[in-house]
């Protein structure tokens, strides 16, 4: 069998200007970078921007498990199989950040048939906009600590930075540094450290803007530092943000590539799905809508996360009104929540799949909260069997939820035209899409709402420290902001060893924090990453290029 990269390297591409095209867009509206990557001008949505939208349908999955889920698989197969049934179709992703491509996850470019090319393109350094957001976040940090160099005049309490510097690889080393060591002339020594670059609230902030006016207006709102009195500074108050934006003016121009049957793809923006909300641009959802038919996209991490927040901040802040979910299983996963080791995957288990089926119950559930028809996706392995496949079947119809096996990653569109005609009905369905919340609720409603509604605990919990961070956001007058959870995405719970559909638990926040120039709060539960390491044997070591430049290893 092939690997994802050898399929990808023996694509056959077509110039980006002919897939262009397929979604009407004119040759003078693109920013070539190369023969197969391409910007969109802030003309073509001009040109567009009145028209209609077409159909918004939401990729999202059961809670993963080591077994493994394919939400973009799925999502680029669902394109191509809308495709293949005759629709205009178009898919938007998040664009990879390196650090997992040296680690253990590999690339975010799909899988088997079912990926977007050029594949080493786009988990590299792909149109540069990783590195725009890494360059205006220590633009950022850099005249901060400038600020403090040159006399403080702002008032900075230097032990109470809340910016860290950021770069776009993983390395633990740098969670928590001392900066400003030298001397006199060498800045302020204080406690710093690095997080990755996807994680930076600039990449947020990116992926929620509408144009250039309203990303200065939020870059400026970023909480950069306290005073000792507990006032917030911010990038306004340096004035950073004009420069920032400058920095990210291309960054801010949707990405458009293709998939390997020629379907256009949209690849822009990669916020985290933990601290942040952990979906491609609005920008790019909304080119989307207007040049296709239907606009297929991945949220990350499960439903009780990726979905939550596409469906309360993003569709919220952007005006979205999304169609269908898609909700992404595979019979191993399912198998796994019941009990099932992983090496005894390969096997048919009733039983198993029986008991892990009320975590596929749950999120359909959930969803359906939302007001949205629900499709479930089985992402096919070769190990199904026909009677397991039949039983997932059975309980989603108790669910009024239509499956549909999807073959994409083996055969591409053509075995994901099924689900494609699935989700065309679905979109056609009546559909009261509704947030589950109002964002009038104060922050502890906010929380418990999602806490019963979609994780199913009895109540939610709040540290010393925790309770103390909702304080200092509400003197701000930060309460009426929306909520983005952070929280494990290997269980319903806040515990990432309850499997299937976790009951009687109570949720602990740990922590609050405040993204208010994104426009959300962030309550932590657990303990999360935000800069992280490198495995014991990492990806990088099998990775290589020959003298022409073809590349092995990255998968
Ligand atoms: P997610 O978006 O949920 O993280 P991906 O779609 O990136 O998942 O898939 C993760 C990995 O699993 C990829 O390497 C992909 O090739 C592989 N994969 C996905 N679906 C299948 C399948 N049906 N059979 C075999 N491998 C698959
Ligand atoms: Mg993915």
């Amino acid at each position: 069998m092939r690997t994802d990269i050898e399929i990808a390297q023996s694509a056959s591409l077509e110039p980006i200007a002919a897939v262009a095209a397929r979604l009407g867009i004119r040759e003078e509206e693109l920013e070539l970078y190369g023969p197969h990557k391409a910007k969109v001008s802030f003309d073509l949505w001009e040109r567009v921007k009145d028209r209609p939208d077409g159909k918004l349908v939401l990729v999202t999955a059961i809670t993963p498990t080591p077994a493994g889920e394919g939400k973009t698989t799925t999502s680029v197969g669902l394109a191509q199989g809308l495709a293949a049934v005759g629709k205009k179709a178009c898919v938007a992703l998040r664009e990879p950040s390196l650090g997992p491509v040296f680690g253990v996850k590999g690339g975010a470019a799909g899988g088997g048939r079912s990926q977007v090319v050029p594949m080493e393109d786009i988990n590299l350094h792909f149109t540069g906009d990783l590195h725009a957001v890494s360059a205006a976040h220590n633009l950022l940090a850099a005249l901060l600590d400038n600020s403090l160099h040159q006399g403080n005049e702002l008032g900075i309490d230097p032990r109470r930075v809340a910016l860290k510097r950021v770069m776009d690889m993983n390395d633990r080393t740098l969670r928590h540094i001392v900066a400003g060591l030298g001397g006199k002339a060498d800045g302020v020594p204080r406690e710093d450290g690095f997080d990755i670059t996807v994680a930076s609230e600039v990449m947020a902030i990116l992926c929620l803007s509408t144009g250039i006016s309203d990303l200065k207006a939020r870059l400026a709102a970023i909480i950069v530092a306290y005073r000792p009195d507990g006032s917030p500074v911010t990038a306004g108050d340096l004035g950073a943000q004009g420069a920032m934006a400058m920095l990210l003016k291309d960054a801010l121009k949707p990405n458009l590539v293709q998939t390997l049957e020629h379907v256009p793809a949209f690849i822009h923006g990669g916020p985290f799905a933990n601290i942040a909300h952990g979906c491609n641009s609005l920008m790019a959802t909304r080119y989307g809508l207007k040049l296709a038919d239907y606009l297929v996209t991945e949220a990350g991490f499960a439903a009780d996360l990726g979905a939550e927040k596409f469906l309360d901040i993003k569709c919220r802040l952007g005006g979205l009104h999304p169609d269908a979910a898609v909700l992404v299983a595979t019979v191993r996963a399912l198998k796994m929540h019941g009990g099932l080791p992983k090496e005894r995957l390969g096997e048919e288990n009733p039983e198993a799949l029986e008991k892990g089926m009320p975590n596929l119950e749950k999120h359909v559930e959930n969803l359906q909260k939302f007001g949205l028809p629900v499709v479930v996706a089985v992402n096919a392995f070769p190990t199904d069997t026909p009677r397991e496949l039949a039983f997932v079947e059975e309980a989603c119809a108790r669910l009024g939820a239509p499956v549909s096996l999807c073959e994409g990653w083996a055969k591409g569109g053509a075995g994901a035209a099924d689900l494609a005609k699935v989700v065309v009905e679905a979109c056609g369905k009546p559909n009261g899409y509704k947030p589950l919340y109002e964002a009038e609720l104060s922050p502890k409603e906010k929380i418990l709402r999602i806490a019963r509604e979609i994780y199913g605990a009895e109540g939610v919990q709040y540290t010393e420290r925790a309770e103390g961070d909702l304080k200092t956001i509400h003197a701000l007058g930060m309460d009426h902001l929306l909520v983005c959870m952070a929280k494990t995405q290997a269980s319903l719970s806040d515990d990432p060893n309850k499997k299937g559909r976790p009951q009687g638990f109570t949720l602990t926040v740990r922590e609050v924090r405040l993204s208010a120039g994104a426009g959300f709060l962030v309550p932590v539960t657990g303990s999360i990453m935000t800069m992280p390491g490198l495995p014991k044997r990492p990806a990088a070591l099998s990775i290589d290029v020959d003298d022409r430049g073809r590349v092995t290893g990255l998968f």
